[in-house]
């Protein structure tokens, strides 16, 4: 299993494709997925912190892609929470700004950079309102839903699973719950 390194660069949306890897260009065989960078260790989270997962090699890839859909939409590091609404809206917790097709743009992009070199899969942060696929917190709260970068990977064909909480395929007990 391979961390692609991971290297800022200034362009594209917002703030730019930070979490793009270097060596993507030579990303070319499914063996490589697509993986919320907060999960490998990246302090990208609203919070300015991480989640990293305790062994990545159970993802049984032999290249990891961290991206981070709310660091490309430009929101920083640390941010303002936001909330994916029941009505699919992406909103600043605080103000209500919704910031939907800012995250819709860094979405597709991920997923434009998915398609173009040929990676299907991608590992998702469960309860975030960008990553989750089977979950998010709405209120504080887990309820069944995904957040809308997992929705776009989704719709442009990609496989989208749940890295952490109880439904992902890692899980290491039935019900356990973590929390965003
Ligand atoms: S869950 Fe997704 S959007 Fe949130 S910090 Fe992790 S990678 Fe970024």
């Amino acid at each position: 299993m391979r961390i692609l390194r991971v290297r800022p660069r200034v362009g594209g949306i917002g703030m730019g494709l930070l979490f793009t890897s270097e060596p993507v260009a030579n990303v070319t065989s499914s063996n490589q997925v697509l993986v919320s960078a907060c999960l490998l260790g990246v302090s990208c989270r609203y919070d300015g912190l991480s989640k990293p997962l305790p062994d990545a090699d159970r993802l049984g890839a032999q290249g990891l892609i961290p991206v981070c859909p709310e660091v490309m939409a430009g929101f920083g590091v640390p941010r303002p929470a936001i909330e994916r609404r029941e009505d699919g809206r992406v909103v600043v917790c605080d103000s209500g700004e919704d910031v939907t097709e800012r995250l819709e743009r860094a979405a597709h992009a991920i997923a434009d950079l998915a398609s173009a070199h040929g990676v299907t899969t991608a590992w998702l942060k469960e309860y975030s309102p960008s990553c989750g696929s089977t979950f998010l917190k709405r209120g504080g709260v887990a309820v069944p839903g995904e957040g809308l970068a997992a929705a776009v990977l989704r719709r442009r064909g990609m496989t989208v699973l749940p890295a952490d909480g109880p439904c992902s395929p890692l899980a290491p007990e039935p019900g356990a719950v973590e929390t965003r």
